[in-house]
């Protein structure tokens, strides 16, 4: 197979444990199913897990890694055309071969989990445990838009005319799943995409577009364009003849793209302030450790992290409960990804603005569970923090940070902490955690977020059994959840006359 050449890092060792578990062709025809994580249990795992680590810190492979060429102003009127053009070849094409296509493109990210996984650890710093099932969440994003690309062509009386061109504009928090996401969707339905990387995170975004491409995406249907910021992204966020823009990013960058292109089509995943509630029904070990790991994972650089623990009656009241926090939280490896225990990985950049504020003592009398501290000299590995007392209104309940902190806040009953809960702009994750069935069916009717989270972490939604979207700020222009049945659908208009051009 001669994409084995071309991967640096061989195929991972199959897990054969699961009923339909590994990385097998799935048949466009056969109904979806999700991929599987990595069973690091498995002895050949561990081994190929080792040479990912070693890949990791090789400084020369990772600087031949492929990255997009420059673009300067005149180039954005080229790409547009281009891109305008490509697609009435695409929709053409036909739902059928468009979704052979993404079909096919899923098994080539799924021979490539060792090398994305190492692309993903040298450049965004992602721990295997993190980026692992990104890998999986793209997998399965192919197939499932693939799948649902099907149906659109299935409607009578209608036809489903897609938009022309797309503007793929992914973050660089999730540099595997959402960039394949975004765009295999675009391509499903029938678009041609103008694929613009997050500036952290060129050399993730792509190897996802080379995969899109071997598997048969034509390179005029998806161009991969640099990461321009200045006149030439506003230049091509404005442009006429991008009919969409799907962004993933902080709800300042909608409100900024939404500006240069006001009226115009934006479906935009935005920011989060989430916060998981536990009552003094819970389970509190699980709860402990759901709340760190929503907190911490990827260094609470997620959308969906939990950035706030909401403490009811009793809870708050326990000194056991905040033992077992900070002992859970202190006990996380703080480390680089080629650290395979590592389970708290560095931040983006040296943090600033809001998160450097976050993370800094103003104040003496300040109350922190778990100070957060600075490990080294790239100012990226920090120990996480825990912050006590967080007042209503406060910083610390209302901003969103993007970074290892966390706020604890007290409620004397569940309306009460229901009422913190809900008094944020956002509403993406919330999580509770109770046994009690009058309470969680109470919190399920009152709460205002997209994703609810009930006795488990409030991160990590999967393609099909958890699509992702949110309420309030967390999103603009986005109706149907990502990995959602009916996602594909905003990304065009019904037509009952023929598609004229
Ligand atoms: N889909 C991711 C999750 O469920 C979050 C994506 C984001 O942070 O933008 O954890």
């Amino acid at each position: 197979d001669p994409r084995q050449d071309t991967d640096p890092v061989p195929a991972r060792a199959q897990d054969r444990s699961a009923p339909g578990a590994g990385s097998e062709h799935l048949p466009l025809d056969e109904a979806f199913r999700n991929e599987p994580d990595t069973d690091v249990a498995v002895p050949a795992n561990q081994a190929w897990a080792e040479d990912i680590a070693a890949r990791i810190t090789d400084r020369r492979w990772y600087e031949e890694l492929p990255v997009p060429g420059p673009v300067d102003a005149p180039d954005v009127e080229r790409l547009v055309a281009t891109g305008r053009a490509a697609a009435e070849d695409w929709q053409g094409r036909g739902a059928r071969e468009r979704a052979e296509i993404l079909n096919r493109a899923a098994d080539v990210l799924a021979a490539r989990r060792g090398h994305l996984l190492a692309v993903a650890g040298a450049e965004a710093g992602k721990t295997l445990g993190q980026s692992d099932p990104e890998v999986s969440e793209a997998v399965d994003f192919c197939r499932w838009y693939a799948r649902r690309a099907l149906e659109l062509e299935a409607v009578d009386g209608a036809r489903f005319v897609p938009d022309r061109l797309v503007l793929v504009t992914p973050p660089w928090n999730f540099p595997l799943a959402i960039p394949t996401g975004s765009t295999a969707a675009a391509l499903a339905a029938g678009a041609a995409v103008l694929h613009k990387p997050a500036p952290e995170v060129r050399r993730c975004s792509t190897a996802v577009v080379e995969a899109l491409w071997e598997a048969g995406v034509p390179r005029d249907v998806l161009q991969l364009v640099d990461s321009v910021e200045g006149e030439v992204g506003q230049a091509l966020v404005s442009h006429p003849g991008v009919d969409r823009i799907v962004l993933t990013g902080a709800y300042e960058t909608a409100q900024l793209f939404g500006s240069w292109r006001p009226g115009r089509p934006l479906t935009a995943e935005t920011s989060g302030k989430n916060a998981l509630v536990i009552t003094p029904s819970a389970d509190r070990d699980r709860a402990v450790w759901d709340l760190v790991t929503s907190a911490f994972g990827h260094a609470g650089q997620k959308c969906s992290a939990a950035s706030l623990g909401i403490l009811v009656g009793s809870v708050a009241r326990s000194p056991r409960f905040r033992r077992q926090l900070l002992d859970a939280a202190s006990s996380m490896v703080v480390d680089w990804p080629q650290n395979l225990q590592a389970t708290v990985g560095p931040t983006i950049d040296e943090p600033g603005g809001k998160l450097r504020r976050a993370l800094t003592r103003l104040d003496p009398g300040e109350e922190w569970l778990l100070e957060p501290r600075r490990l080294d000299d790239t100012g990226r590995l920090w120990r996480p923090g825990i912050k006590t007392g967080v007042a209503p209104g406060s910083f610390y309940h209302r901003t969103e940070c993007f970074g290892p902190v966390l706020g604890l806040m007290e409620a004397s009953d569940l309306y009460e902490a229901l009422e913190l809960q809900n008094a944020v702009d956002y509403g993406l994750t919330a999580g509770l955690h109770s046994l009690d069935p009058e309470e969680i069916s109470t919190w399920v009717d009152l709460v205002e977020a997209g994703n609810l989270y009930v006795n488990r972490g409030i991160t990590g939604a999967i393609v099909q059994r958890q699509p992702f979207g949110g309420w309030k700020r967390s999103s603009v222009g986005l109706g149907a959840k990502a990995g959602g049945p009916n996602y594909l659908v905003q990304l065009g208009s019904w037509q009952k006359a023929p598609f004229a051009q």
